[in-house]
């Protein structure tokens, strides 16, 4: 078999290897259908109960309740920066609010500002987005069609651990890179989307968790696709959807139940494995740099300097003689990241945990 490397990608980023497994067995022949996933009507029997069976997993996963609908969209969350807007905000609503912690929620902003009015309730660009607010540094517009955030900024690497308090505006979460990967208390929501490829399966499908009652918000005369009535009316079969990845993120889902033992056991290794790396960055005397603030630490993408270029270029080289890879930060902030998903074997965050150290030992 070919070795597989410890893969710190931030997207597509590492499955289960079990679900990969089961997808290559799978692959020429579902059990029971003789066809491959790849090959069956997405409105036949076989994919139905497939898609029933994701939807029903997510749901227990997360505690969903009834009146919560969830559906499964293509276009990325890129496409979701524009379709919140098209489909939450109307012409009588004053605006919505941002909460801008990072390069994501800069992103969609821009897109819903091609909407309708945009308010910023927060932005956190003077600090290099290195931080969150409190509560009490948001302000909120009490007639806000919807306050929207990143509960992960994939980027900067800062998380929210727990939800900003809204009141009765409706909260709309970019929960693309750490959806999965703690219980969420969903009554908070109006609306929650993530794409895939980071904490959930492969590239293609995008889920949205959507309040039954913002539905009615949707204007007829959205394009059918852009439109969350649409979909949630005709169950995510109005065109074809991302059938493939539906059923990978069926079979992680299940990962998730039956091995890892839900979400909260997910959380609590999640933790563990942060904790590897942020402690190893502060007993390095400042030869690791976090850039995020400690208080806003993410448990999903762990991003850190080096003393200067040089030192960081070695540290890549030595780390991929590891067989550690992928560890460079986006082009944006630079520096060191290490995305550790739900999916990242603990072995690997050990091994780089202790390059870490023997670096800064040979180094610092
Ligand atoms: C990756 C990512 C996106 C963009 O997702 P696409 O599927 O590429 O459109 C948006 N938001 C966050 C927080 C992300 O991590």
């Amino acid at each position: 078999m070919t070795q597989r490397i410890h893969n710190f990608s931030a997207g597509p980023a590492v499955l289960p290897l079990p679900v990969l497994e089961e997808l290559q067995q799978n692959l020429v022949a579902l059990p029971g259908v003789g066809a491959s996933v790849l090959e069956i009507s997405h409105r036949g029997a076989a994919f139905v109960e497939i898609l029933e069976g994701t939807e029903r997993r997510l749901r227990q996963l997360l505690s969903i309740p009834d009146e919560y609908r969830i559906l499964f969209l293509q276009g990325g969350s890129r496409l979701q920066f524009s379709m919140v807007p098209m489909n939450l905000l109307s012409d009588k609503d004053p605006s919505a609010d941002f909460i801008v912690t990072g390069s994501w929620s800069v992103k969609a902003r821009i897109e819903a500002e091609r909407e309708g009015r945009m308010r910023t309730a927060w932005d956190g660009v003077d600090s290099d987005y290195d931080r969150l607010p409190t509560d009490d540094d948001l302000e909120l517009d009490p007639a806000a069609a919807y306050a929207y955030f990143t509960s992960n900024e994939t980027i900067q690497g800062v998380q929210f651990s727990s939800e900003p308090s809204t009141g009765t505006v409706p909260l709309v979460c970019d929960a693309s890179s750490d959806f999965l990967s703690r219980p969420l208390d969903i009554p908070r929501y109006g609306l929650i989307f993530a794409c895939a490829q980071k904490n959930i399966g492969p590239a293609g499908v995008t889920i949205v968790v959507i309040r039954q009652d913002l539905l009615e918000r949707s204007s007829e005369n959205l394009p059918g696709y852009l439109n969350y009535r649409e979909h949630a009316e005709q169950n995510s079969l109005y065109n074809t959807p991302p059938t493939f990845a539906i059923y990978a993120a069926g079979l992680v889902a299940r990962w998730l139940l039956e091995d890892v033992g839900g979400l909260a056991a997910m959380e609590a290794l999640n933790r563990e494995k942060a904790a590897m790396l942020y402690d190893v960055i502060d007993e390095s005397a400042g030869f690791y740099e976090g850039h995020a603030h400690p208080s806003c630490r993410s448990r999903m993408n762990v991003t850190f300097r080096l003393p200067n270029d040089d030192m960081q270029n070695k540290f890549l080289t030595g780390a991929e003689q590891r067989g550690l890879f992928h560890l460079k930060g986006h082009r944006s902030v630079g520096g060191i990241r290490a995305s550790i998903y739900n999916a990242m074997p603990r072995e690997s965050v050990v091994a780089l945990r202790d390059f870490m150290q023997e670096f800064v030992d040979g180094h610092g």
